[in-house]
């Protein structure tokens, strides 16, 4: 293993491991796996019951979802510390990159107000255009007088 893989950074990029797909006890019907496209929760990868929302409640996050296959022993022994391991590297990784996001997204009020400094600017530019413009023919016209 290089240097660089051992940094939290490279999470995203390691192999993922493959978690077992259960058959959820309570309702028999096989766990699903799918990934998230919520603002909120960008490419997060949750487990639900294929039956989730019509009698089924079954619903986790990956690292959850790993917790509960470790606590109800699907997973055992060294895979389960290295499965939880890995889960909660993803987690940190991903809370990180949501971190990074709320700080480098521009929010659409301040986005309007960026556009209306831009416009007050503009608009400033070409009232001096025109006062200089002003100005030049107010120099030619005293020139004009005075030369007669
Ligand atoms: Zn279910």
């Amino acid at each position: 293993m290089s240097s660089a893989s051992s940094s939290v950074r490279c999470v995203l990029h390691r192999a993922t491991p493959t978690f077992p797909l259960i058959s959820f006890p309570e309702c028999g019907r096989v766990v699903k796996k799918g990934t998230s496209r919520t603002t909120e929760h960008p490419g997060w990868i949750y487990y639900k019951c294929k039956k989730h929302g019509f009698g089924c409640n079954f619903w986790k996050w990956e690292m959850e979802y790993v917790e509960y296959l470790l606590d109800e022993k699907y997973i055992r022994g060294p895979d389960a510390v290295e499965a939880l391991g890995w889960a909660q590297d993803r987690r940190e990784e991903l809370e990180l990159r949501k971190e990074e996001d709320k700080l480098t997204t521009v929010s659409p009020k301040e986005l309007k107000k960026n556009m209306l400094i831009e416009a007050v600017k503009e608009l400033l530019l070409l009232l001096k255009i025109v006062l200089a413009m002003l100005f030049m023919v107010f120099a030619m016209v005293v020139i004009l007088v005075l030369k007669k």
